[in-house]
């Protein structure tokens, strides 16, 4: 056999191991080649009667991320360009074909009438962890990086090779389902809890205790394979069934909104493949792979929150004559809120800390916030003492800014406030490094007109955090007009050390993401001034695809934060830049009702200190006009709350702010989790074609108000036929 990807050998007791090392990669991926030589494998083995069996194993320090999705991309391409060629039903065979070749490769393998075993150390995920599910025995070593699980959902679709049937017949039903949906990273003890593995090892005891397996004299039978398997929640159709399958509908609608088709397919595989015998329920599910792969869903998913973030996550927007930046150590200046996260994740992640406040006190108690962190980590079984003491060790509190100067890289967290950043810069100034980069947390003030304080401009940038900093996963890196290329780098670099994702955008008032929410809450606002009842904004808001409505999400971010905003939109751009309606529903609430938000406790929502929050029930006397709940338009409301972040992330991007559409789209997803089906604002956009949605601003705008008026840019690529990845991303990616 001419292997590349594996080893393949032989021992004495005829017993094989066939390790998994590609070439020139980090990880080992499913690409075309790797399913050609895992074929003549397991052929070999099937017909060579001097091997017993053969163990599967990694060369590398973790198994497999899965199949290389870019293939699986490929495959949907190359359908497209057949319906041209060759006609829909011929299109359609040739991907059901190429689409359901891993299903067959593992079949093969299971059914080869020699024991397989999967030998798994680090993490073996999505297809990788399918090729195991066909193995006959799975051994997982105990090392601390060692996770199972089939995360296809994440990306819209799901485990297409035989993963809903092997999992469906290895536990309870529900349970199945829910694994499925969840697309978790399952740790060794609680995947064998599951019954997803049969045995855990140390890691140098993997392949011996494999080996023993086999040369127990195992047979290579999967569990499904005798005839007197039984399903472990029975059949579909008996009372036990029918437990399962009404609420699991349900659960599937709550938490999808049917927002998802690639969940619906995993009720559908599971649900139909369940009452049929194994090749027959594989073929039921590569049916529905081939329908969920080609669905836009699934497309838009894969470009944004996998080949998109995966580029930015690589440094795509990073200057490449940059060295690589070193930061052992940073400065943080303001250990409040988000000065003290800020630190937790950069100690977590092996880096210094001068954490400086006003007084020792302040900073002291900006520290104890990652002891607390920590601590709970502990108690969920999820740390050990020891690295709580590692990691505070990692963090030096002080109120005296000379500690500065052992620092690599110094973000501000201060008040936002112009002079009192000012203050903190001007301080960090003389006791900085030469040529240590500033960067400001700011969250509205512009970072060009910051810079103006700065000694050195072109070493300034905006590091701007979400909170909770610790959850978060997108990064805004803010360029002012001064900023240079070394700024940007070390600011980049010191992102992906944290392990988040970075966006980069142009100086603008709010920059990206929150631009797009204000207008998202606002949405809510206006909706709430027009009689909605409350519970059917939030509730409408879910179903438009959004994570939480935004009378919550207004609620989290404190009330009289958006009445500062506005207040300050209107004192720098004129009483037309807000909305009288908006201005005055805060008015009541933060003014006259004392309702701030979560933070005190009263906002849109009542928060007892036990149970769950419930809408105060005094919003009712805000609204002077109510509309009739069963008349009102839910398909336009669903339309208004995508539509009015997707026009201001147009805005952006005709402003300059955003230049790259995948920017646009990982940062709304991750930023303020934009209905991650449609693959972001832009991909929404591009996902409905430009002229629709013009159509669909220019309705909105009769109706609603002139704020969906579409912009110059949208109409001219609607009479262009053009796309926003067409147009502005990069060539090769086009649209
Ligand atoms: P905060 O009030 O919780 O913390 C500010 C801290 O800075 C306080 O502990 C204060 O004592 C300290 N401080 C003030 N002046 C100082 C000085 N001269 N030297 C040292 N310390 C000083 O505020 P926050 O919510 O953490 O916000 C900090 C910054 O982060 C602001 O610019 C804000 O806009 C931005 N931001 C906030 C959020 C958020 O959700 N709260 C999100 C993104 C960005």
């Amino acid at each position: 056999m001419d292997l590349k990807n594996f080893r393949f050998e032989t021992d004495a007791d005829g017993i094989s191991v066939l390790t998994w090392d590609m070439p020139g990669r980090s990880m080992n991926v499913i690409t075309e080649e790797v399913m050609n030589e895992l074929e003549s494998v397991i052929e070999h083995v099937a017909s060579d009667p001097a091997v017993k069996g053969c163990v599967i194993i990694s060369g590398k320090d973790t198994f497999s991320g899965g199949a290389d999705l870019g293939m699986l991309d490929g495959s949907a391409r190359q359908y497209a360009e057949m319906v041209q060629t060759h006609g829909e039903e011929a299109a359609m065979q040739a991907f059901f074909d190429a689409t359901r070749r891993l299903t067959l490769l593992y079949r093969r393998l299971e059914t080869s009438g020699k024991p397989w075993v999967a030998a798994i150390d680090g993490t073996c995920l999505g297809g990788a962890f399918e090729l195991s599910l066909a193995c006959h025995y799975r051994i997982v070593s105990d090392g601390p990086k060692t996770r199972v699980g089939l995360p296809e959902i994440k990306v819209g679709l799901f485990p297409g090779a035989g993963g809903t049937q092997r999992v469906a017949r290895l536990m309870q039903t529900g349970d199945a389902l829910q694994m499925l949906f969840k697309g978790e990273q399952i740790r060794p003890q609680a995947a064998k809890a599951m019954g997803l593995v049969h045995a855990i090892a140390p890691r140098d005891e993997l392949l011996g205790k494999a080996k023993e397996w086999i040369a127990a004299g195992n047979k290579g039978v999967a569990p499904w394979d005798d005839p007197k398997f039984r399903a472990p929640s029975g059949k579909v159709f008996s009372p036990a069934g029918m437990m399962v399958w009404p609420a699991a509908n349900a659960i599937y609608r709550r938490e999808t909104q049917d927002n998802y088709p690639a969940a619906k397919a995993i009720l559908h595989a599971v649900y139909e493949g369940l009452q049929l015998p194994m090749d027959l329920a594989l073929r039921v599910e590569s049916r529905w792979f081939a329908h969920i792969l080609r669905s836009k869903e699934a497309r838009a998913m894969i470009r944004s929150l996998f080949v998109s973030m995966g580029e930015l996550n690589k440094g795509a927007r990073r200057p490449p004559a940059q060295p690589p930046a070193k930061i052992a150590k940073v400065g943080i200046i303001g250990a409040g809120f988000m000065g003290a996260s800020i630190a937790y994740v950069s100690a977590l992640n092996g880096i210094g800390v001068v954490l400086i406040d006003r007084d020792i006190e302040a900073a002291e108690k900006g520290k104890a916030h990652s002891h607390k962190l920590m601590s709970d980590q502990i108690a969920k079984g999820r740390a050990k003492t020891a690295e709580r003491d590692a990691l505070l060790g990692l963090i030096e509190p002080t109120a005296d800014y000379a500690a500065l100067a052992s620092c690599d890289l110094v973000i501000e967290a201060v008040f936002e406030d112009r002079n009192v950043k000012a203050e903190a810069m001007r301080k960090a100034d003389v006791v900085m490094k030469p040529g240590t980069i500033f960067a400001s947390n700011t969250s509205t003030l512009p970072i060009t007109s910051l810079a103006e304080n700065a000694a050195r401009p072109e070493d300034f940038i905006g590091i701007h955090f979400f909170s909770p900093v610790e959850r978060m996963m997108l990064v805004e890196v803010i360029v002012g007009k001064r900023t240079g290329d070394r700024a940007l780098a070390t600011a980049l670099d010191f992102v992906r050390m944290l392990r988040k994702t970075p966006i980069v955008v142009n100086d603008s008032r709010g920059f990206y993401a929150n631009r797009c929410v204000l207008n998202y809450v606002r949405e809510g606002h206006l909706m709430f001034a027009e009689g909605v009842p409350p519970a059917m904004i939030e509730n409408v808001a879910r179903m438009a695809g959004m994570p939480v409505g935004p009378l919550s999400l207004n609620d989290e971010v404190a009330l009289d934060l958006a009445w500062k905003i506005l207040q300050a939109t209107k004192a720098d751009l004129g009483a037309d830049a807000v909305d009288p309606q908006q201005e005055r529903l805060l008015d009541d609430l933060v003014n006259r009702h004392a309702r701030l938000g979560r933070k005190n406790g009263k906002g849109f929502y009542d928060y007892p200190e036990k149970g769950p929050k419930t809408l105060w029930p005094g919003l009712s006397e805000l609204q002077s006009t109510k509309s009739d709940p069963d008349h009102l338009n839910i398909e336009d409301m669903k339309h208004r709350f995508l539509v009015t972040q997707a026009l201001e992330a147009a805005r952006t991007v005709e402003e300059g702010v955003v230049t790259d559409p995948r920017e646009a789209d990982v940062g709304s997803i991750l930023g303020f989790g934009f209905a991650p089906f449609t693959g972001g604002t832009l991909s929404y956009i591009d996902g409905m074609g430009v002229a629709e949605f013009v159509l669909l601003c220019d309705r909105l705008a009769k109706t609603y108000g002139p704020r969906f008026t579409p912009t110059d840019l949208l109409i001219e690529m609607a009479q262009k036929h053009e796309t926003f990845y067409g147009r502005f991303g990069r060539k090769s990616r086009a649209a």
